[in-house]
């Protein structure tokens, strides 16, 4: 009895509406029975990101009336249970867990060069596993756990910012996951952590990375979402970028392509295609030939980055094969070429590394296998 009173306790807390899960609107739509109206709504929900807590007081509100408001909501538990940062580069690395099954993984990428102007990037997660298994990321070879809620995703952000001496100057959808087999949840976080009555992070410095999911690309493009897109390439070979990346099997470079187009010819902004370098693999002046033609007259960025596999069975290129290669992308390619630096290599936070730590006891699922 005692058991069943316990259970339907717990089912009635997850119904409760989690508001930093939630749109300012839909938080509206929610409390507006109790008299509330959007602009209460949204300054609920911005006392609630700025102290984490739900607020005890609003000046010209009703200590009932927020009362009231208080038993219909809640802020669902985000735990840090590990941190580490990297004495090299000041990288660190956040393993949380939250009310839900397994753990997950966030990074703090500091941008300090510039004095007086010191802010970080956060990478977050957004799936724990992933069904996709890139050949070079640990995430991938975890299989799929499951999606995290919008108010999961929002809270890693919310929970490093409370961490950090500087400013947040933007949010990369860079970590465990798909972002677009997570579509909805993905947007929607998105959405709160942009708002002013969110976390007030510019839209234009959220960046969502995708393995190349074509439908939710022309989604996005469609949906005049004003963050910017990444698409990870690191192949112009379809039977290459098949190992490399699956998604290939079912949206193919050709799709890929012309998605990418679609979104340059409705937004007029450069898609940005991320090259994972892997010596002997992708770096040769027949990739840098491949890739212009697959985007000749589409235009494009490149970042380039090396791989990181704990395993050692692909490297990074040598200086001479980057340098070359780089010269090889001059020639061809004729688009922004940039570097991008991976670092928190000695804490297992670089790109391809994340893998939730404990998580391996967490059994994956057939869901979600997509692609
Ligand atoms: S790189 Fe991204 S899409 Fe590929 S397996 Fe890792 S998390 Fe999934």
């Amino acid at each position: 009895m005692h058991r069943e009173r316990l259970l339907s306790r717990k089912v009635n807390v997850e119904q409760l509406t989690d508001i930093r899960g939630v749109t300012a609107k839909e938080l509206f739509e929610k409390i507006s029975q109790t008299g509330a109206d959007l602009r209460l709504a949204r300054r609920i929900q911005s006392a609630v990101f700025r102290s984490g807590v739900f607020p005890s007081e609003l000046p010209e509100v009703s200590s009932r009336l927020l009362l009231k408001i208080k038993e219909i909501t809640r802020i669902a538990s985000l735990e840090c249970i590990e941190k580490a940062v990297s004495p090299i580069d000041g990288f660190t690395r956040y393993l949380f867990r939250s009310e839900g099954e397994g753990l997950f993984e966030s990074v703090r990428i500091p941008l300090v060069h510039r004095p007086g102007d010191e802010k970080y990037i956060i990478c977050i997660s957004s799936q724990i596993g992933c069904s996709v298994g890139c050949a070079f990321c640990a995430t991938g070879s975890m299989g799929f756990i499951r999606d995290l809620s919008a108010g999961e995703i929002v809270a890693q952000v919310e929970a490093v910012k409370r961490d950090s001496e500087y400013p947040v100057g933007g949010v990369v959808f860079m970590g465990m996951g798909e972002p677009f087999l997570n579509y909805e949840n993905v947007m929607k976080s998105a959405q709160i952590i942009s708002s002013p009555t969110g976390m007030a992070v510019a839209a234009k410095t959220i960046t969502v990375s995708t393995s190349g999911v074509v439908p939710q690309i022309r989604q996005f493009t469609d949906e005049g979402r004003p963050y910017k897109l990444v698409i990870s390439l690191s192949s112009a070979d379809s039977a290459q970028r098949e190992i490399l990346i699956p998604t290939e099997k079912k949206w193919p470079l050709s799709e890929l392509a012309e998605s990418v187009k679609y979104y340059h010819d409705k937004t007029g902004e450069r898609v940005t295609l991320a090259w994972t370098m892997i010596s002997g693999v992708n770096c040769s002046e027949n990739d840098a030939v491949g890739l212009s033609e697959l985007f000749s007259g589409i235009p494009v960025k490149l970042d380039l980055i090396d791989v990181n596999d704990p395993s050692g069975k692909m490297v990074p290129p040598s200086d001479e094969e980057r340098n070359l290669f780089l010269d090889y992308l001059r020639l061809h390619l004729k688009m922004p070429v940039a570097r991008r630096y991976s670092g928190g290599k000695d804490i297992e936070a670089a790109c391809g590394m994340l893998a939730g730590r404990a998580s391996q006891n967490t059994k994956p699922t057939e869901k979600n296998s997509n692609a």
